[in-house]
């Protein structure tokens, strides 16, 4: 597998965003959690990996490893949240004067004294992510059925984070994700239908927790994402189809599609330099000035 790299995150965030480090540390369940984004990605990572006879698995292997590539996107969109979340002007304190009082005091303290600040990999508690969340039969039935009840738990937590905060950059990431995850519930739902017979959506309804529900969820429904697969590649991966395709008979009965490539995307938000308290460093000055001297250089 060769991965390329586009320099976008796979939605635009919001220019600006309210600095709220107690909702950063809610967030973090969603990137480092047991169900977080660090976990869908190297289930389905080194599922696909570890798959024999992946081409005559067609389109029951090529499900899991083009989701990988959106889940490596999905822990970007997550992190940049965090950090977003955590944005702010550089104090000018002096440090002897407790420059970091207040953060002493945010639940999350890591995010200042590992970060500097900026997110961890870990869980809303601070617990590392860990290997121990990957789950990797060697079987496929059992493979595919615990990526649907992990995208399902994914989608319950994220249901919650986004009930804990009203910051407008956290819930447009979770509306999105909040799709996303229901795409995948229901790909694997498909493909164990496909593979067995079980008809998944009379055991859960798809997507379990109806994304109606929740109003950023709403713009990515009307542009269709609900019922939009993508490859995450410009030539490979064409037998998705063969899991994807009919209606979404468990939404608004729009057709399936399988989209060759990447969404759109959107940029990164700048965010502003930081240099608070005692950080030995250059001043981020300086360091924009020797990159602009060898850009000139180029
Ligand atoms: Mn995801
Ligand atoms: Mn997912």
């Amino acid at each position: 597998m060769t991965f390329l790299r586009v320099d976008k995150l796979q939605i635009a965030l919001p220019a600006s965003t309210k600095y709220d480090p107690n909702a950063a540390a809610a967030v973090q369940e969603l990137l480092g959690g047991k169900f977080g984004e660090m976990s869908t990605l190297n289930n389905y990572l080194h599922q696909s990996v570890a798959m024999k006879a992946k081409k005559k698995l067609g389109g029951f292997y090529e499900l899991v490893a083009s989701i990988t590539a959106e889940e490596v996107g999905h822990v970007e969109l997550v992190a940049a949240t965090i950090n977003a979340l955590l944005d702010k002007a550089p104090s000018d304190d002096d440090p002897e004067d407790e420059a970091f009082q207040k953060e002493k005091d945010y639940r999350y303290t890591h995010h200042t004294i590992l970060g500097g600040p900026g997110h961890t990999v870990a869980n809303s508690h601070g617990q590392p992510w860990s290997g121990d969340y990957v789950f990797n039969s060697g079987n496929l039935v059992l493979d595919l059925l615990h990526n649907f009840f992990l995208e399902s738990g994914a989608r319950t937590h994220k249901a919650r984070v986004y009930q804990m905060t009203s910051n407008e950059t956290a819930r447009t990431m979770i509306g999105y994700l909040l799709v996303r995850g229901g795409v995948h519930q229901a790909a694997y739902g498909l493909a164990l239908e496909k593979l067995t017979g079980v008809n998944m959506t009379k055991m859960l309804p798809l997507p379990n927790i109806d994304n109606e529900k929740f109003e950023h969820t709403r713009p990515w429904q009307a542009k269709g994402e609900h019922a939009k697969l993508y490859t995450f590649s410009p030539e490979d991966y064409r037998n998705l189809g063969s899991i994807w395709n009919g209606t979404a008979h468990w939404a608004d009965g729009a057709p399936l599609e399988v989209i060759q490539g990447a969404p759109e995307g959107g940029d990164a938000p700048e965010g502003t330099p930081n240099q608070a308290g005692f950080s030995p460093d250059y001043e981020p000055e300086e360091i924009f000035e020797i990159a602009k001297r060898l850009m000139r250089n180029m």
